[in-house]
């Protein structure tokens, strides 16, 4: 068949809310989620150019609102609609300020090789030049195109695309917010031209063994940020309130000061697992470097960041809590 007579790829748009929907009213402020996911595609009328659009209206909210509960239902949508061969990817639109921990647990639940794509905007769709559009627009793009193939869950804003694993947030308003850090960006997008550089190196999507517990909730996790001057209350607290797992966004190369540390060890004893990640933002957390990892049980988050070592936690926990298991996903994944 000649291009032109092709008929264009049929991508199943997934819709949360987030600043992408959002709405100002008056002054400075705005309302996430206002908008509904057809008032978005109708003010992109250059959609019907890439793709043929299936939506679905998951949810409405802003991504600080995001939940166990929403992020079950996505990736059930998400898996029925890859599952179905008519189509050939999924797009997400999602609030920023998590949209890399629901992209990281979709990127370790999600069973497929086609792609799967999170978009969001930093601007509400009413405001002098929102970006939500041409963001939409350049993650339908890359959903639609067969290099997207294989590359695990993918986040595109800013005309960049990011592995969902290695991006963080780390702007409160500006457009560039998206970083992925020491691994670099997995390519470029401009005005619906997608340009791959990089693929994941680390087990995703189609090669993950993460399977969601059927009928119980997800394990609980704590992350707890540490500074100086930190005592254990906190994480009594945690361990008090039935976690079965600590994260601890730790100094420097994932330290805590010795009232803290005792507590972790004392918690560690008990059977909670401990994760030790770091606060600053880039780098590796190692074993047994200032902490006795092997003698106090702990685990390492390799390079994750703290909220993304959250997720592959309650995961791991769901198949084991021995810490050199667990030490073995955040190696793997
Ligand atoms: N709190 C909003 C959200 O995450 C704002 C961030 C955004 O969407 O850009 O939904």
């Amino acid at each position: 068949m000649p291009p032109a007579a092709m008929p264009l790829p049929r991508i199943r748009l997934l819709a949360t809310g987030g600043t992408i929907a959002g709405a100002q009213t008056t002054g400075r402020g705005y309302r996430a989620a206002a908008l509904s996911i057809q008032a978005l595609v109708a003010a992109v009328p250059q959609l019907a150019t890439l793709a043929r659009l299936e939506v679905e209206q998951v949810a409405k909210l802003g991504s600080q609102d995001m939940n166990e509960t929403v992020w079950r239902k996505l990736a059930a949508r998400a898996q029925a609609a890859l599952d179905d061969p008519a189509i050939a990817g999924v797009v997400i639109t999602h609030g920023t300020d998590t949209m890399e921990e629901t992209g990281y647990f979709l990127n370790l639940i999600v069973r497929s090789t086609k792609p799967i794509v999170l978009v969001g905007a930093m601007r509400p769709a009413t405001a002098m030049s929102a970006d939500g559009p041409m963001n939409l627009f350049n993650a339908i793009a890359v959903a639609a195109t067969p290099a997207a193939y294989g590359r695990g869950v993918l986040i595109v804003a800013n005309d960049e695309i990011h592995c969902a694993r290695e991006v963080a947030k780390t702007n409160t308003t500006q457009l560039g917010t998206f970083h992925s850090g020491q691994r670099g960006l997995a390519g470029l997008v401009n005005s619906g031209r997608a340009h791959f550089y990089a693929s994941p190196v680390r087990r995703h999507t189609a090669g993950s063994e993460f399977i969601l517990p059927a009928r119980a909730a997800l394990p609980r996790v704590d992350l707890i940020f540490a500074h100086a001057g930190m005592d254990r209350a906190l994480i009594d607290a945690a361990v008090a309130a039935g976690a079965r797992g600590l994260v601890i966004a730790g100094v420097g190369d994932g330290n805590l000061g010795a009232p803290a540390l005792a507590a972790c060890a004392a918690a560690a004893k008990k059977g909670v697992a401990i994760v030790r990640s770091s606060r600053t933002g880039g780098g590796v957390v190692e074993r047994n470097i200032e902490i006795d990892d092997d003698r106090l049980g702990f685990v390492v988050a390799d390079e994750l960041n703290p909220q993304k070592a959250r997720i592959l936690l309650m995961l791991g926990l769901t198949q084991t809590s021995d810490p050199k298991a667990l030490q073995e996903f955040f190696f793997d994944y």
